[in-house]
């Protein structure tokens, strides 16, 4: 894409309200637009990133089986009162039509997912599955200091499975850790994300957190020195020793949970009556997971690890481009190169703007793309074009007919 094109600008300074770094870094850096305190617009590159990491999550669900869907945000009020939480919940958002009726703004999907799957289930044999969606979710947050980690509506993707047996969602369980892992990864957390036990007491084996460890996390979590499993500070009053090696040895940590899964067991089949016919033709409960992950919350959290002082240092894998392709009064060159990435299909973002290079140079440095190709007089003197990191100190000079192989 070229820069001149792109409607949206950088900016040198960041809203005075906003103190946490993920959106004074994404808000200067023209990713995402604020309306309101925990509402933020998605501008064409903080999109661009989205759906990246919508697609990483994807992959890897499709790949355990999940079926996509899409269900509704504006939900009735029964199907709430039904499961206690129209009440219960304070969370949530209610709004009311010009007759009087009532709806919820879903902050989840159970109340959806659990009635929809009951007009298809009937028989042992529908089970086991699973179910997700991408979908915005809304809360009434009331502390949302912290940018796009907490929003008062944020994109989701909430997974849920259905299941006979508890043998059998415990196997699906310990798959989706698996799974989850593997997406955290991907995403560029890997290594400094933790399972981690979410709840106390007998509720530790049915609830866990995925926490990544930053100074900007709201949560404490106690990592074990010896087997890296980590427990959430609300439970570690009574833990001593570490649940999974009984290890004694812990680091104190700062992070943000950026997954959760729960083993919700009958929790929300029972009010809906979700049963099906088992084996000796009897009607049996069906019993529940529930996988979720904030996408926003993940981009923001990519963003809290992965900047420095001068901008956001993507990974490859989430960058809304591959190349920031800088052309310092040397279009006609720039020109060709930005066409042979784009006949190759490498992501490009093209900074064929007029301005100046310091310019140029301090907003690829706050944009964060990872690879920058510069081409200037000195550049085509020393032989082509110069190829820097975003996360290296030092370019180096590559001959334009090398470039993408060397991309690549
Ligand atoms: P928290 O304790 O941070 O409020 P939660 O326990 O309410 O989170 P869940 O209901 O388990 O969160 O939601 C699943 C995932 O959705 C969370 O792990 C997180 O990644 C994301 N999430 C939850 N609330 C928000 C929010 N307000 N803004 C952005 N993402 C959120
Ligand atoms: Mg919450």
């Amino acid at each position: 894409m070229r820069q001149s094109k792109l409607f949206t600008k950088t900016q040198k300074e960041a809203p005075k309200d906003e103190v946490s770094i993920n959106a004074q870094l994404l808000i200067r850096a023209g990713f995402i637009d604020k309306l309101m305190a925990g509402v933020y617009t998605l501008l064409p590159l903080g999109l661009r990133v989205m759906k990246k990491i919508e697609n990483i999550i994807r992959e890897e669900i499709n790949a355990m089986g999940g079926q996509e869907i899409f269900m509704p945000s504006l939900q009735p009020k029964e199907n709430w009162q039904k499961t206690g939480r129209w009440d219960a919940m304070d969370d949530l958002y209610k709004v009311k039509d010009s007759s009087d009726r009532e709806f919820a703004l879903g902050p989840t999907h159970e109340e959806v997912v659990v009635p929809l799957v009951k007009r298809f289930a009937q028989s042992y044999k529908d089970l086991p599955f699973a179910t997700y969606q991408f979908q915005n979710k809304f809360r009434m947050e009331l502390r949302s200091k912290s940018g796009i980690l907490r929003g008062r509506e944020f994109m989701m993707k909430d997974l849920y499975s259905f299941h006979l047996t508890e043998e059998d969602l415990n196997e699906y369980y310990e798959k989706s850790q698996k799974v989850y892992f593997k997406i955290f990864e991907r995403a560029g957390l890997g290594g400094k994300t933790y399972l981690t036990f979410a709840l106390g007491g007998t509720f530790s084996k049915y609830s866990h957190e995925f926490q990544t460890v930053t100074p900007a996390g709201e949560d404490t979590i106690y990592i074990c020195k010896n087997c890296s499993q980590a427990i959430n500070k609300e439970i570690k009053g009574d833990v001593a020793v570490c649940p999974n090696c009984k290890g004694e040895d812990f680091n104190e940590e700062k992070a943000i949970e950026v997954g959760n899964i729960f083993k919700l067991m009958n929790k929300y089949t029972k009010p809906f009556n979700l049963t099906v016919k088992n084996q000796e033709g009897k009607e049996q409960e069906v019993i529940m997971g529930c996988y979720g992950i904030g996408l926003g919350r993940l981009m923001g959290t990519v963003v809290e690890v992965h900047h420095d002082d001068k901008g956001i240092i993507w990974p490859e894998s989430v960058a809304p481009f591959q190349i920031h392709l800088l052309s310092l009064k040397q279009d006609e060159k720039a020109n060709e190169i930005y066409e042979s990435l784009a006949a190759k299909g490498i992501e490009a973002l093209y900074d064929d703007r007029d301005q100046a290079a310091g310019e140029k140079f301090a907003e690829a440095d706050l944009i964060g793309i990872p690879y920058r190709v510069v081409v200037s007089e000195k550049s085509l003197k020393a032989g082509g074009v110069e190829v820097k990191k975003r996360n290296e100190e030092k370019g180096e000079i590559v001959e334009i007919k090398d470039l993408i192989g060397k991309l690549k």
